[in-house]
């Protein structure tokens, strides 16, 4: 099998990548092509352990990019299209770039994959599309509510490559996870953004009244996922793919302190994010009844593996939070 994975040196594509060619789902035959525009978030140093491997190619270039697209496209049986804009509070200030890459990238992709004939197109996405949700869990048939620029334009995509499915019959399958905590994240994101500056010894930001609340899964369980559903999910479906772990920021926080060795005086309570959304909630019945999804690591686990990776791996993290003028 050939794939072409879109985004594939970012932090959830990269894992994808080396585990499938690390044989961790088995097919030890399968080739990956890698279309990478290496955004701030893109990082080849995340492919270092296969860079050599010669199943790997790997293209830097645009998703929105008709000609390159359609290049690259030939030859492969199937699209995992992870590159995105992904990071919610840049939406508040670029959303441009998120309609760009996320709606106008993906419509490239799907137009690509349906003239050269690709067999399977799995599109990535997040629980965000529905919006907020008070109480109860969000099923797939739930409509779509987003209220950032990240998420609308991700909801758009959502329905565009569904539409692909409809329209052409492109065998389009979309999957909508919860947030995700790992190895190789980039360090705006609140677990890695959170872990980096406790062990500094420096401050964390906790918005608002650090009462919002996330599912959290482990960017192996994920891409566990999104394999079964590359291999088996049903063509014009949506899965969610989710941890069943929720946490509000407060309780997430004081698991990092603990795990850091800090305590309350080092959170510095800001002003929440404009138009934050309160809860997210995903049932994940369909994904385990269908093709026996289950999430295999714990929180717990998770967290202190996430924690110990960071503080082993400060050559990977530190120029990106300089470069990025965080702390
Ligand atoms: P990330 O920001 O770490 O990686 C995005 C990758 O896409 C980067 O390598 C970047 O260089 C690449 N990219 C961006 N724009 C591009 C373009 N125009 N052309 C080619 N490449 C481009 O993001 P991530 O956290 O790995 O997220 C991957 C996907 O998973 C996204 O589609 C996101 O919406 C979805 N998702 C993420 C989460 C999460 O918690 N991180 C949760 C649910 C869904």
């Amino acid at each position: 099998m050939k794939i072409l994975v879109t985004g594939g040196a970012g932090f959830i594509g990269s894992e994808y990548v080396r585990n499938v060619l690390g044989g961790v789902y088995g097919d030890v035959d399968t080739t990956v092509t890698v279309l990478d525009k290496l955004t701030y978030s893109g990082n080849v140093a995340n492919l270092d352990v296969i860079r050599d491997d010669p199943r790997l190619t790997f293209v830097q270039g645009d998703i929105c990019d008709l000609d390159l697209v359609h290049d690259v496209m030939p030859g492969h049986d199937a699209v995992v299209h992870f590159a995105a804009e992904t990071h919610v509070d840049r939406a508040v200030h670029q959303p441009a770039a998120f309609v760009q890459t996320n709606v106008v990238g993906t419509q490239v992709l799907l137009e690509a994959a349906h003239r050269h004939g690709v067999g399977r197109f799995v599109h990535v996405s997040t629980d965000e599309v529905y919006g907020s949700i008070e109480q109860g869990s969000w099923t797939e048939d739930w409509p779509l509510a987003p209220r950032s620029a990240y998420s609308a334009a991700k909801a758009g995509s959502d329905l565009l490559a569904l539409a692909y499915h409809t329209t052409y019959g492109l065998d389009v399958v979309v999957t909508r996870c919860s947030n995700n905590y790992g190895h190789h994240q980039f360090p705006e994101k609140v677990i890695p953004l959170f872990v980096t500056n406790l062990l500094d010894g420096g401050t964390v930001p906790l918005y608002g009244d650090g009462l919002n609340i996330r599912d959290w899964l482990h960017v192996s369980d994920h891409c566990q996922g999104i394999n079964l559903v590359l291999a088996k999910g049903r063509p014009g479906q949506v899965y969610h793919i989710g941890g069943g772990t929720e946490l509000t920021n407060r309780e997430l926080t004081e698991r990092l302190l603990t795990a850091t060795g800090r305590d309350w005086s080092a959170v510095t309570y800001v002003a929440d994010r404009q138009g934050h959304d309160r809860r997210y909630s995903l049932s994940i019945e369909k994904i385990r009844a269908e093709l026996g999804y289950e999430p295999a690591v714990s929180l717990a686990d998770g967290l202190a593996r996430t924690v110990a990776w960071y503080r082993d791996n400060r050559a990977w993290w530190e120029p990106l939070k300089a470069r990025a003028g965080l702390s």
